[in-house]
This record gives C-alpha cells, structure tokens and sequence, in this order.
C-alpha cells in the first residue's frame, strides 16, 4: 500500500493527457496530480504511477514516441520538527501522536485523522495550520492558481435541503444563459490569461447531453481553455461523451459521507449512486472533484474525519472544503453558519493526508469570514475560484446567502496577503494592469 510512486512529466499538456489516456488503457492504474514545484515549470499536471507500472510505462511510452521531460520519484514528505518549540501542554497524547507521524512521514489512520481534528487549543491549531502550509508547499509550490467559474444556468430539478437554487425555492428569479453568452465570458476568461474555465449550473434538464457536448466543443476549439464542469448527476455515457468531447475536470462534491445525513439532505439522491458517478469520474480520466460542507446539521467530528479518509481513498484530485451557509427559502435557513475554524483545520488535515491535491479556498470560507481564503491559503489550500457570472445574473445563482463575488482584484489581495505568489500570467506587469486596472508595485496593490 505504501509502494513508492512514479511522477511522469511529459512535454505539454496535451502530450500529458495523451500519455495518461495511453497508460490507462494498456490497463496501468494512473492519477493525475498537481506536478511538484521543483518540476512544475512546463506543465502544471503531473501522472503518476506505481514503481511497479514504471518498467511497462516507459515500453509504451517510447513505442508511441511521446515526448516526456522527466520521469521522478515521489518524495515521501517528513515534516521534521513541527513539535519542537511548541509547548506541548494541554494538547492530546493522541493529537501529538498523529502529528508525530506526520513528522515522519507515515500515513494516517481514521483515528489519527480524528484526533487532529478534535484539536481545540490555538496552539495545536498552529501546529496544524503551519504543518499543512509546509506540506503545500513542497508538494504543490507556492503559487496560486486562479480558475474563472461561470454559473451558466440556475434552474435546478432537485430539493437537496441546504441550497438556495434547489427547485422548490420560488424566492429567486431563474436564468439561462444562452451558448453565445457563455463564450463571450469564456473569452473574457481567456483574454484574462487563465488557463481554466469552469462551468457550474444546478442539474437542469434543458442543458441536454447535445447541448453541453456542443458547449464544450465550442469552448475547446475556439478557446482552448482547460474546462472543469460542475453540472452534477449525470449517466456514465453522458460523462464519457463530456469527456471525449474535451472536459478534463468534474467536480461533484460527496458532501458528506455519513450516508443517514447524506439522504436526508438529498431527497432526490441516492448515496451509492454519488459514489458510483465519481468513480466513473475517476475511471474515465477526468482529474476527478470531491469535497464536502462543513457545519450540516447533525455532523460530527468523525463524519469529516470519514470524509477526509473517503477523499484519500478515492484518489480524488480536487477537495473543495466549504463551511455550510444558510441560504433563504430553503429548510435550513435558520441554521447557523458552519464553523470558519473548523473548515480550516478540516482545510489543513486534508492537505496533510491527502497532500498533492488541488484545494481551493472556497467563496464558502470568504463568504463566512472576510479573510477566510486568506487564512485558507496558510492552512494548506492552493487554488481560487474567480465568479465571472455576468453581473445581471449573479445575485440569483444563491446557492447560499451573503455569496462574496469573488473577482480578479479580491483573489490578489488573498494570494498577496497571504504571502504568495501570484499565478504566471499575472506575473507580466503590462498584463497584471490590463485586467486588474491596478499597478503591481512590489506585489502590493495600488490604484492607478
Ligand atoms: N448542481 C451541482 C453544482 C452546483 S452546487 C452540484 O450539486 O454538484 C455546487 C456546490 O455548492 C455543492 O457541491 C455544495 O457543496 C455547495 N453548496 C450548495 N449550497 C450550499 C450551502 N448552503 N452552503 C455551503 N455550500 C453549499
Ligand atoms: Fe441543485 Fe446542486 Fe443545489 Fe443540489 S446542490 S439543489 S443539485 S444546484
């Protein structure tokens, strides 16, 4: 289970996406992830593969002649000393036990998992918090990466129980938008400099197979941009068209995996069957979405420590960690807010056992607190999610409410504060105050 494992760097992306296409289906078990920093300079994906697999791999590689920059072994990340100046006092045998093994570099259980979770002092919580901020950066550097969501659609034909756009909530006005419309702000995405796009709606029945196949062969071959879809459900033939159509990421998040909690808050799901659409995710090549919501009601420590566990287990690539928000007109409008603190632990421990994964810092976190993605970002996350949704429609895509609009000047100030860097196409002053209309002056932000 602890077999080494291989990173295969090819080329370009497309030659990468080919490689792991190639792998996959001469039956090698493959994972997309983030290329470590020390590599990451040609492309940002990374395949990876057991030490097992390597002598094979390299057969087929040379045989199909794909251009490959570098092949590594995936170090196994110690995190030495993270308990030696800390006053361990007041701090569990259990807690300290777990992050021992962190500084050695082992894997941890469901109970360890648990246990750093139940930290409770800010001490601990530091130790977490800066733990998570080393595995990071070693596994994924310490660039941010910046993706642009368009919230094309908020018709949706299910009732789960926490959002704001599920179909029996009459108290917001619904909107399409039309395919045209969609690749004007593509572009605008696109001109921006960022490489991905993802298009999130509720689940409506009119963006058919055809038309979301349509959708993103426009996208590909006009822009040429990464697509990530955020569309929900769908059958297994929908995502394999979806994907051989071009989409290189889906995210459907499991929510929770306590499976009482999940049917409960989804009347018109079936838990196996999430289950089942993220494998099929995952068997399909796409670089595969997860995550969950903290603060549901009902949800205990070791329901995140499951979910935790769960995002491991799967390979998943992408772990979205959202504090719960009350949106109006649903069941649950009055219920509170999901703890900020216990997001950014559950934040931190995610990175730590699952560490080279993308983890964004969610509008969820900066919608709850005003410097939720900045502390996100020092708590292991790695990614921002811009809302590029037109302004006419944005107020009614409420999935919950108080939703920040997280623009292109507001992720900066995060990534700034929170001692980063910026993504590379930002890093082209010229550019930075083209689609900012700020200046960049010693990565502080001044206006013009
Ligand atoms: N319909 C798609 C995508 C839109 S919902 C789907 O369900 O996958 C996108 C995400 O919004 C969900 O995965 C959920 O985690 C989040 N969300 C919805 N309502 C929320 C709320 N009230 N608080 C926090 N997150 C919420
Ligand atoms: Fe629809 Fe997704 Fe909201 Fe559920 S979470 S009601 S599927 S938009």
């Amino acid at each position: 289970m602890n077999e080494k494992s291989i990173l295969l760097m090819a080329a370009s992306t497309t030659h990468m996406l080919s490689l792991d296409k190639l792998l996959r289906q001469n039956g090698i078990n493959t994972d997309m992830v983030p290329a470590p920093p020390e590599h990451g300079t040609v492309c940002a994906i990374a395949v990876k593969i057991a030490e097992s697999d390597l002598d094979k791999a390299k057969s087929l590689i040379d045989k199909h002649k794909i251009p490959i920059e570098g092949i590594y072994e995936q170090k196994i990340r110690a995190l030495q000393g993270l308990l030696d100046k800390a006053v361990t006092d007041r701090l569990s045998h259990e807690f300290i036990d777990a992050i021992k093994k962190v500084e050695r570099g082992e894997e941890l259980s469901l109970k360890d998992i648990t246990s750093l979770l139940s930290v409770k002092t800010d001490k601990g919580k530091q130790i977490l918090y800066s733990a998570a901020d080393r595995m990071r950066s070693d596994m994924v550097g310490d660039r941010v990466d910046i993706r642009g969501a368009i919230e094309f659609s908020n018709h949706c034909d299910k009732n789960c129980v926490y959002c704001g756009i599920r179909r029996d909530n009459n108290n917001l006005g619904r909107y399409r938008m039309g395919l045209d419309e969609i690749l004007e702000v593509a572009g605008e995405i696109k001109r921006i400099g960022m490489s991905t796009v993802i298009l999130q709606s509720g689940e409506d029945g009119f963006w058919t197979k055809e038309k979301i196949v349509l959708l993103i062969r426009r996208i590909k071959s006009e822009l040429g941009l990464r697509i990530t879809l955020s569309i929900g459900e769908r059958s297994y033939e929908e995502y394999k068209e979806f994907r051989d159509a071009g989409a290189n990421n889906f995210l459907l998040k499991i929510e929770t995996t306590n499976r009482e909690l999940f049917q409960t808050l989804h009347p018109d799901d079936d838990y196996d069957y999430r289950m089942e659409c993220s494998r099929w995710l995952k068997e399909l090549g796409y670089l595969n979405g997860s995550g969950n919501i903290i603060g549901l009601p009902g949800q205990t420590i070791e329901d995140i420590a499951a979910d935790i566990m769960y995002f491991k287990k799967m390979g998943i690539n992408m772990i979205g960690i959202g504090p719960f928000m009350p949106a109006t007109g649903t069941p649950l409008e009055n219920h509170s807010v999901g703890n900020v603190d216990m997001t950014l632990i559950a934040v931190a421990v995610t990175r730590l056992v699952c560490k080279n994964v993308y983890i964004p810092a969610t509008t969820a976190l900066v919608s709850a607190h005003p410097e939720g993605q900045v502390m996100a970002l020092k708590s292991g996350a790695n990614t921002i999610m811009l809302v590029n949704t037109p302004a006419q429609y944005r107020q009614n895509y409420a999935i919950y409410g108080n939703k920040y609009p997280v623009d292109i000047a507001s992720a900066i100030d995060a990534i700034t504060k929170a001692g980063r860097q910026l993504p590379k196409f930002l890093e082209d002053k010229e550019n930075f105050a083209r689609v900012t209309g700020y200046t960049v002056d010693k990565r502080r932000i001044s206006a013009k």
